[in-house]
């Protein structure tokens, strides 16, 4: 294969030089303990620190606002169970606010809290994927502890009315916690203007490593610690620090947002490119809007295909991408995302999803439009659904 184009990059991003640099000297001789008081130690410690300042600055938070965690899933954990659990003891407050389109790692927390008594409602999306900030008011309870709602979506990419649910939750003095991993890097984020309580990002979605993620706690906001131990993370998450990763969280941030406004205008351009382009072949429909996108998604349903044997064609053809159906997790159940924007079976299972990087070409969309359209009419010409549908079904089809 002579050509890859990595078009996967809200499953996971490539670490980008300047970050991998960064991290190195702290896997190598920079190797103190940062709780040591020893110079080495100094130094972790005030590296640490520096990275802190960077992510804070990054959505104008203070450095103290900052904790870093293992994950985005550990962050969303953490927000949800941490606040639920300590209002359940302390304020009697056990029901909890989200959407039925969150990532896993929010809807499964709310699962796992059903079970330990808490109340969760979850609210619906429209059909381009939006979450209306009334249906979120009209849920909250005396006795709703918390709101949580992704800042955008990782399947369709729409970014949600953060600010407007904020004032609302503020207003009705419910904590409001956002995932904000997809949307890191893509958006803007202010957590004062946006009244933001909590908010989870990981480093591996915006080209830093794996295995590192941080959660923003506004000063006033307690939460039951995540791991008791030493006095790491104030206490709250204890762990001698993943330093290096810690530091190359601290640089993706920085480098996501330089040159941002640049940056978001190329690859939205690109990411038109893309969709526009791949909405050309008959029968497809664009999953979530056009307006409030994220620059880096596209998500397209082809009619009277499968997901996974697109996806294993265009692998061959040296593209990687990722499809609407949940096979690869082992369960035949379609993307609950696309079910919640009324996509019937069917049409989810011939999804694609594409996720740009900051560091994906012209060259690779340009690539990529010439694969997926012959993938699709080959896959389609085996087809025993698209052989079903009659020529005029096909063209007059409004999937
Ligand atoms: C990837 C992702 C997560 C999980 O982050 P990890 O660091 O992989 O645990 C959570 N929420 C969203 C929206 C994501 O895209």
């Amino acid at each position: 294969m002579d050509r890859f184009v990595y078009l996967d990059n809200s499953a996971t991003t490539k670490i980008s030089d300047r970050v991998f640099k960064a991290m190195v000297p702290y896997l190598t001789e920079h190797y103190g303990n940062p709780s040591s008081i020893y110079s080495i130690g100094r130094e972790a410690r005030s590296a640490i620190e520096e990275a802190r300042g960077k992510v804070a600055a990054a959505f104008n938070a203070r450095p103290e606002e900052i904790y870093f965690t293992g994950c985005g899933s550990e962050s969303d954990n953490w927000a949800i169970k941490g606040a639920a659990r300590r209002l359940a003891r302390m304020q009697g407050k056990k029901h909890i606010i989200t959407t039925v389109f969150e990532h896993h790692a929010v809807l499964h927390t709310c699962k796992a809290l059903e079970k330990e008594g808490f109340e969760v409602t979850y609210v619906p999306v429209d059909k381009l994927g939006f979450v209306n900030p009334a249906d979120i008011e009209a849920a909250i309870r005396p006795d709703t502890a918390i709101v949580s709602v992704m800042y955008a979506n990782n399947e369709i990419g729409a970014i949600q009315p953060i600010a407007e649910i904020g004032k609302i939750c503020r207003a009705h003095k419910v904590l409001f916690h956002t995932d904000a991993v997809q949307a890191v890097g893509n958006v803007r984020i202010d957590v004062q203007e946006q009244n933001i309580d909590l908010l989870s990002l990981s480093a591996h979605k915006i080209h830093g490593p794996k295995g590192v993620g941080a959660l923003y706690v506004r000063r006033g906001v307690y939460l039951d610690n995540f791991i008791d131990g030493g006095a790491q993370e104030s206490g709250k998450r204890a762990g001698t620090e993943n330093l290096a990763s810690i530091v190359g969280l601290g640089e993706a941030i920085a480098e996501t947002y330089e040159n941002f406004d640049q940056k978001v205008a190329k690859m939205t351009a690109l990411r038109n490119k893309l969709m526009d382009g791949l909405l050309q072949i008959p029968c497809t429909r664009l999953n979530g809007g056009r307006e409030n996108r994220l620059c880096t998604n596209v998500n397209i349903s082809f009619g009277g295909i499968e997901g996974e044997g697109l996806l294993l064609l265009l692998d061959m053809n040296g593209v990687a991408g990722s499809s609407g159906s949940a096979c690869t997790s082992g369960s035949l159940d379609p993307s609950h995302v696309l079910l919640s924007i009324g996509l019937e079976h069917g049409i989810a299972h011939g999804s694609l999803r594409l996720s740009l990087g900051a560091d994906t070409t012209e060259e690779d969309i340009d690539y990529t439009l010439s694969v997926v359209p012959r993938v699709v009419e080959r896959l389609r010409a085996m087809s025993p659904v698209w052989q079903e549908w009659s020529d005029d079904e096909r063209a007059g089809k409004n999937l």
